[in-house]
């Protein structure tokens, strides 16, 4: 019984020793987002890499928790394809304000995009959001935000197309980083749209009503390099 005892105890410990490390990656990572991003210093990809994105509308679900949104496909069917290699959507959130800078300057908001591949590759898109015209694509997600309490989920009664967000040729900066959140985890490669977005002025309070403000500081960029490659819509638009 006692040997079974300080079993069980030395793999608590050692558990507990795992998820301390895991959650220190958050201040010892050398690979942590967001960045800012110079632009002066960013170069095109030179070897050949090709993503490709096959979006198409579905209908998804999202859900809010304490500073955190999250909405989820109800279908499969969204995927990006790095090199050959298919990384499913699994959720886009947002959040207020930007966490990426583009040359110092932060965003009112920032839209995650988030994928993740058979083997657990993570792949985030980036899309920094600056107030202009209303978005559609959005419309009804943020404005059935007033109708929904925290804790709550909803699923949305139109369908949401991520490919009105981009065009047949997309500019990103491309950079190895890490989850915004705890755990953190690296790697994850992020591809940030050169060209902003646009929500409403009444669409950005919505969301910082609901969901407050929700975004990481700048971390050191190291030794790590940011380039410029893009996202190519698949023709089966
Ligand atoms: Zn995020």
């Amino acid at each position: 019984m006692k040997i079974l005892l300080l079993c069980l105890l030395l793999v608590t410990a050692s558990s507990f020793t795992e998820a301390a490390e895991k959650m220190n990656i958050c201040e010892t990572g050398k690979m942590q987002s967001p960045i800012n991003i110079d632009t002066s210093t960013v170069k095109r990809l030179s070897h050949a890499e090709k993503i490709i994105s096959f979006y198409k509308p579905v209908f998804f679900k999202f859900t809010i928790e304490d500073g955190s949104f999250k909405a989820k496909p109800l279908i499969d069917g969204n995927v990006l394809i790095r090199n050959g290699k298919p990384y499913p959507l699994q959720e886009f959130h947002f959040h207020h304000k930007s966490e990426h800078t583009i040359n110092g300057q932060p965003f009112p908001m920032e839209l995650h995009i988030v994928h993740k591949s058979k083997d657990g590759k993570q792949m985030v898109v980036g899309v920094l959001i600056e107030e202009g015209t209303e978005n559609k694509e959005f419309k009804e997600l943020l404005s059935s935000l007033k109708t929904i309490q925290k804790g709550q989920s909803k699923s949305l009664q139109a369908p949401i197309n991520l490919n009105e967000l981009f065009s047949s040729e997309t500019d990103v900066y491309r950079y190895v980083g890490s989850f915004t959140t705890p755990p953190c985890t690296e790697p994850v490669l992020w591809l940030i749209k050169k060209e902003p977005i646009t929500l409403s002025w009444e669409q950005i309070q919505a969301f910082q009503h609901l969901v407050g403000t929700n975004n990481r500081s700048i971390q050191p960029l190291n030794e790590r390099e940011i380039s410029l490659t893009k996202i190519q819509q698949s023709s089966s638009k």
